[in-house]
C-alpha cells in the first residue's frame, strides 16, 4: 500500500532537478564572463575552455577588454618589467605553450649583480631553458617600427583559438539578479553570467565596483613601481648590456630593488619597493654604480610609467559565481606576477569545470593555491628585510660579492649565494625554498668565511671598485 506522504517519482525528480539547479555548476551553454585579458584573464579562459572540451562541456566565454595590445605605448601596455622566469618558461612549454621568438625580445643568459664594492655575473643554473624578456603590449611609445609582438596579445589569441570571444568593452558596474552576477557595460547595457572571473589587476578601479556581488572581500594592498624605456640601437644596447639582466644592491635609503633589462633596441629600467617616489628614482638613475652600468644621462627615455603593484593578498578572492585571479586576487611579492597569474588562473578554471562555481567550491579547490602563494610571500617579506639589512652594510655587501664571485669562478663549487641571488632576482623559486637554503650548513659556513675575509679586502686601484676584475 502506498503511504499518502511518500513523494511520487515525479515529485522526487523535480526535487532532484531543483537541487541540481541550486548546485552551482557549469553546464552546456553556461555563460562565463572574464573581466580583463592580462595574463590572468587569458590563462583562465584558455584553461577553462581546454578542460571543458576534455569533458565535452560546451561553454560560452566572453572576455571583456577595452585595450588593444597591438598598440605601442601606454594604450596597449599592461606595465611590467616583462621578465618570465625560466621555471615558468618550462611550465608553459610542458603545457604546450611555447613562446615564439617574435614575443621573446631577448633570451636572458645571466644576471649581473652590481654593488658599489664590485660586480658579479651569475649564469643561469638551468641551461636548457632561458629566462624570457618580453613586452606586454606592442612595445614602448615610439616603438612602432620595432619588430615586437605583444605577450598579452599572444595569450589572448590562445584563448580565442580555444573559442573565447573578445568584447571590446569596459565593465563599469556589477549587480546581482535572480541568483546570478550581472555586468554593466560602458554603453549602458548589462548581461548576467553563470560565472564572472575578475582579472582586472590593480591598475583600474574595478575592484571597488564589486560590492553589489556581496561577498566578503577586501582588495589587495598596493604600492607604485616605476618603469622607464630607454631607446638606442640594438647593437648599442647589446654592447652595453649584453644578454644579461642587470640588478643592483645599493645602499640608497629606501631603495629595495631595480633592474635594467635589454630588449632589442630598448632597455627597460624597473624599480619596485614599498616606498618608491620621484626622489628615489632620481637617486637611483644618478647613482655612480648605475651610471657606470648604463648611461641613463645619454640614452633617451622614451616611455615611463608608475603602475600599481600588488603587495598583499586580497582576503578570500571568491564568492558564489565570482572568482578573482591574478593581481586582483593573490600574486607573488615583487616577482613572477605572470607566474602567479598562470597558477591562480589555472586553479580557478579547474575548480569551475570539475567542482563547481559556488563559494564553497572555490574555498575548497581554489583557495589552497592562493594560500600557498600568500604564505610564501610572508617568508618573502623576511627575505627582503634580511636583504635590506645585508645590502646596507659594506662588510656584508663585500662578503656576498666575494662568495658569489668565488662560486662562479669554480666550476664544481656549490652555488649557495649565487642560487640565492638568482632566485631572489628572477623569482624562479618560492621564497620558502630560498629561506631554507640559507640554513644549509654550507651556506652558513661559506658566508661566515667570506664575512671574515671581507674584513681585510684586497686593495683596489684608484677609481676601480674593489670587486671589479
Ligand atoms: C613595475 C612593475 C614591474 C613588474 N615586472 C614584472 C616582471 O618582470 N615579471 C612578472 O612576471 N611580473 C611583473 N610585474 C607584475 C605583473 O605586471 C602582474 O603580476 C601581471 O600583470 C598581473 O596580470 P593580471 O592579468 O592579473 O593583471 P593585468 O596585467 O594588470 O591585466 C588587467 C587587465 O584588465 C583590464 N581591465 C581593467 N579594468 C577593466 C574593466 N573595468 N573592464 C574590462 N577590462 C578591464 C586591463 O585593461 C588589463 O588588460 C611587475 C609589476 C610592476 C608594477
Amino acid at each position: 500500500m502506498k503511504l499518502s506522504h511518500e513523494p511520487s517519482v515525479a515529485d522526487s525528480f523535480s526535487t532532484f532537478v531543483e537541487e541540481e539547479e541550486r548546485r552551482r555548476v557549469l553546464r552546456d551553454g553556461s555563460r562565463v564572463a572574464v573581466v580583463g585579458s592580462g595574463p590572468a584573464g587569458s590563462f583562465f579562459s584558455y584553461f577553462l575552455l581546454k578542460m571543458a572540451e576534455a569533458i565535452d562541456l560546451d561553454l560560452e566565454v566572453d572576455i571583456f577588454e577595452p585595450r588593444s595590445f597591438r598598440y605601442c605605448g601606454p594604450a596597449g601596455c599592461n606595465h611590467c618589467g616583462g621578465i618570465v622566469s625560466e621555471s615558468l618558461v618550462q611550465i608553459l612549454s610542458a603545457e604546450g605553450i611555447v613562446l615564439p621568438d617574435t614575443v621573446v625580445q631577448r633570451g636572458v643568459e645571466s644576471y649581473v649583480v652590481h654593488m658599489d664594492v664590485g660586480d658579479v655575473e651569475i649564469e643561469s643554473p638551468v641551461q636548457e631553458q632561458r629566462i624570457a624578456a618580453l613586452y606586454r603590449g606592442n612595445g614602448p611609445r615610439e616603438g612602432g617600427d620595432a619588430p615586437l609582438e605583444s605577450f598579452d596579445n599572444y595569450l589572448l589569441e590562445m584563448a580565442v583559438d580555444r573559442g573565447a570571444s573578445v568584447v571590446r568593452q569596459l565593465i563599469t558596474g556589477t549587480a546581482w539578479n535572480d541568483g546570478l552576477p550581472v555586468l554593466q557595460y560602458a554603453d549602458g547595457t548589462a548581461a548576467s553570467y553563470d560565472l564572472v572571473a575578475v582579472a582586472t589587476g590593480v591598475n583600474s578601479n574595478f575592484l571597488s565596483l564589486l560590492e553589489p556581488l556581496s561577498f566578503d572581500f577586501d582588495p589587495p594592498k598596493t604600492t607604485r613601481g616605476y618603469i622607464c624605456e630607454f631607446r638606442s640601437t640594438e647593437e648599442e644596447i647589446r654592447r652595453i648590456l649584453g644578454s644579461s639582466v642587470h640588478v643592483f644592491l645599493l645602499s640608497i635609503p629606501r631603495f629595495e630593488f631595480a633592474a635594467i633589462i635589454p630588449k632589442g633596441q630598448f632597455a627597460t629600467v624597473v624599480m619596485v619597493g614599498e616606498d618608491l617616489d620621484q626622489e628615489l628614482v632620481h637617486a637611483f638613475l644618478n647613482d655612480p654604480v648605475v651610471r657606470r652600468t648604463f648611461p641613463t644621462d645619454v640614452v633617451p627615455c622614451v616611455c615611463s610609467c608608475s603602475p600599481r603593484i600588488n603587495l598583499g593578498a586580497a582576503s578570500r578572492p571568491y564568492g558564489d559565481r565570482v572568482v578573482l585571479v591574478g593581481d586582483s586576487g593573490v600574486t607573488r611579492l615583487y616577482k613572477d606576477g605572470i607566474g602567479a597569474a598562470f597558477r591562480t588562473g589555472k586553479a580557478a578554471a579547474t575548480t569551475a569545470v570539475f567542482h563547481g562555481v559556488a563559494k564553497d567550491d572555490f574555498e575548497k579547490h581554489f583557495w589552497p593555491a592562493c594560500k600557498s602563494i600568500a604564505n610564501d610571500n610572508a617568508v618573502g617579506k623576511i627575505m627582503f628585510a634580511t636583504n635590506a639589512v645585508m645590502k646596507n652594510s659594506r662588510l656584508t655587501r663585500r662578503a656576498m660579492l666575494r662568495m658569489a664571485q668565488r662560486e662562479q669562478e669554480r666550476a664544481n663549487a656549490r652555488p649557495h649565494m649565487s642560487s640565492l641571488l638568482w632566485n631572489m632576482f628572477t623569482g624562479s623559486a618560492p621564497y620558502t625554498e630560498m629561506f631554507k637554503g640559507t640554513f644549509h650548513p654550507g651556506f652558513i659556513y661559506h658566508l661566515a668565511r667570506n664575512v671574515f675575509a671581507s674584513l681585510w679586502p684586497r686593495r683596489s686601484k684608484p677609481g676601480i671598485p674593489e670587486g671589479v676584475a
